[in-house]
């Protein structure tokens, strides 16, 4: 016997494994209590005079007055992105490129800040906002800064040139994130912007302004409009080359409509209904994590969620019983505690949505599971949710819930698998699990899908294209193919 298995006073084991609570301070972030519109470089009043209240879901404290952008304001607003296109399309690309950079680095500084901001106004749990969010960012800046000087041999022999003012529209599942995704392309490529945040997280958006400041980015190069839908649809008619768009399918069809024959250019990036597919020879614990990363990540508020699971029947039951096992443990609650698997409901409205659906699945006849968790009282709550025994035709197996709610069905062939898969009017991201590579290209090519993971679910990069099929929109963002939409070629 060893000495250490010998020796008499062991520590007790503690009876309870709950966490003990590791909440992230919100010390570091300082608000103002009232934000104006980023326009010219400068902090302006709306014309308006209207403001609204921002809160936090995770308890609906009130967090700062935001500005509501009206048609004037946002009329100002793309002014000063036209005047300071000139000068900015006219910079060679290498010194764009120092800009990006230095955009880059201060958010990398910063990304406490903006992680404990971001988690705080939309609900995300801190540890996404802080390994997933703004690494991700800083990502897109860096990544599209290098290309900023190289365009021409990205596009060879089309003589590249930049489209004019853009004009960007964000929602609030990823708010920094979005808008990297939609600014960094845009400047690399000689082009400046006006944004809209989404009415519920517009805070990440007003604090980047200060990034655009300490990086000295000459002013009207972006500017930041927040305010409501109406923002939205006054940026869509004001005069921008350019719109981008990401959203719901509904929203991006009445800027199709409004934008057609208006000679603007347009890239839509919708709703899905994504289709994650696990085989029998699937290696069954990692599946069931990608499962559980592909629909419970970000509350599942992610237009890629793996919101539909097709098991093939063999392994049905194995996987449905360690997922409900999985599910017990994930640990539901306040977004800034660094334990927090699943955080809060982005608004009461997107709860109801949920709440809604829900109730709609189980009055079909779904059966649902939802582990034992005890949810805070304030703020906007929705426990992880698995339906089983879901027929194609039901609105949970349909329709885009964007909450933390999946829907289990199943399949015995890989033809059934495609056609269910299919079967949807989105197209904008799939998963395959199997450990046959010649099976995941089968099925990867007959996916209607813009983005088709193989054993792995949810992974994003900035060389990496991103964008739907169907009504999941056009157009794509990130790598190379993100670039093309922000340009005006020769041939
Ligand atoms: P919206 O499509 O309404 O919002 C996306 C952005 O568009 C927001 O900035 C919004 O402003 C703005 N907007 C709203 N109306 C207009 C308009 N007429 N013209 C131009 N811009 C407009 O999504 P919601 O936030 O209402 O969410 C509804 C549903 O959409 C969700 O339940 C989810 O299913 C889906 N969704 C999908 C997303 C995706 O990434 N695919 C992202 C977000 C939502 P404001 O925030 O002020 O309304």
């Amino acid at each position: 016997m060893t000495d250490v298995e010998k020796r008499p006073d062991r520590s007790p084991v503690p009876a309870d494994w709950t966490y003990a609570p590791a909440p992230e301070s919100t010390e570091i972030v300082s608000l103002r209590e009232r934000y104006g519109l980023f326009v010219g470089g400068e902090w302006v009043a709306p014309r308006t005079g209207e403001f609204f209240e921002t809160i936090s879901p995770r308890d609906e404290a009130p967090l700062a007055q935001v500005a509501q952008a009206g048609e004037q304001d946002v009329a100002a607003a793309t002014e000063a992105a036209r005047e300071a296109f000139g000068a900015w399309s006219a910079l060679p690309g290498s010194e764009r490129a120092k800009y990006l950079f230095r955009i880059a680095r201060v958010l990398a500084e910063r990304s406490r800040e903006f992680a404990v901001l971001e988690s705080l106004n939309g609900g995300k749990p801190i540890k996404e906002s802080r390994d997933v969010d703004l690494p991700l960012a800083a990502a897109h800046f860096f990544y599209y800064a290098g290309w900023a000087d190289k365009l021409e041999y990205a596009f060879p022999n089309r003589r590249p040139k930049p489209l004019g003012v853009a004009g960007q529209i964000i929602p609030w599942n990823f708010p920094l994130l979005m808008l990297s995704w939609k600014i960094a392309p845009a400047l690399a490529a000689g082009n400046t912007v006006v944004l809209k945040p989404a009415e519920t997280t517009p805070l990440t958006a007003l604090l980047f302004c200060d990034v655009l400041r300490q990086a000295e980015l000459p002013p009207g190069v972006v500017n930041i409009v927040t305010g409501d839908g109406r923002a939205g649809a006054a940026l869509v008619e004001a005069d921008v080359e350019k719109v981008a768009f990401t959203g719901s399918t509904e929203v991006g069809k009445a800027i199709q409509r409004q934008l057609a024959g208006s000679g603007k250019k347009l890239t839509l990036e919708l709703g899905g209904k994504a289709a994650n597919i696990v085989f029998d020879d699937a290696a069954v614990d990692q599946a069931v994590e990608g499962i559980v990363n592909g629909i419970y990540f970000n509350q599942g508020h992610v237009c890629c969620a793996g919101s539909r699971l097709f098991v093939q029947e063999s392994i049905y039951e194995p996987i449905v019983e360690k997922l409900k096992r999985r599910m017990a443990t994930l640990r539901v609650g306040d977004p800034l505690d660094k334990n927090t698997d699943v955080g809060a409901i982005n608004s009461r409205m997107q709860l109801d949505k949920i709440e809604e659906l829900v109730a709609a699945g189980r009055a079909e006849g779904a059966e649902v599971y939802q582990p034992p968790c005890r949810l805070p009282e304030k703020g906007y709550w929705f426990a992880p949710t698995v339906f089983t025994n879901v027929a194609q035709s039901y609105r949970i197996a349909q329709e885009e819930i964007f909450g933390p709610v999946l829907s289990v069905l199943t399949f015995r062939t890989p033809d059934e698998a495609v056609e269910k898969a299919n079967n949807t009017p989105y197209g904008l991201s799939a998963g395959i699990w199997t450990e046959k590579g010649s099976r995941i290209l089968w099925m990867a090519e007959r996916l209607r899908a813009g983005v088709v993971w193989a054993n792995t679910f949810n992974r994003f990069d900035p060389a990496s294209p991103f964008g739907g099929y169907k009504e999941s929109g056009f157009g794509r963002e990130g790598g190379l193919h993100g670039l093309e939409p922000y340009l005006a070629f020769d041939d």
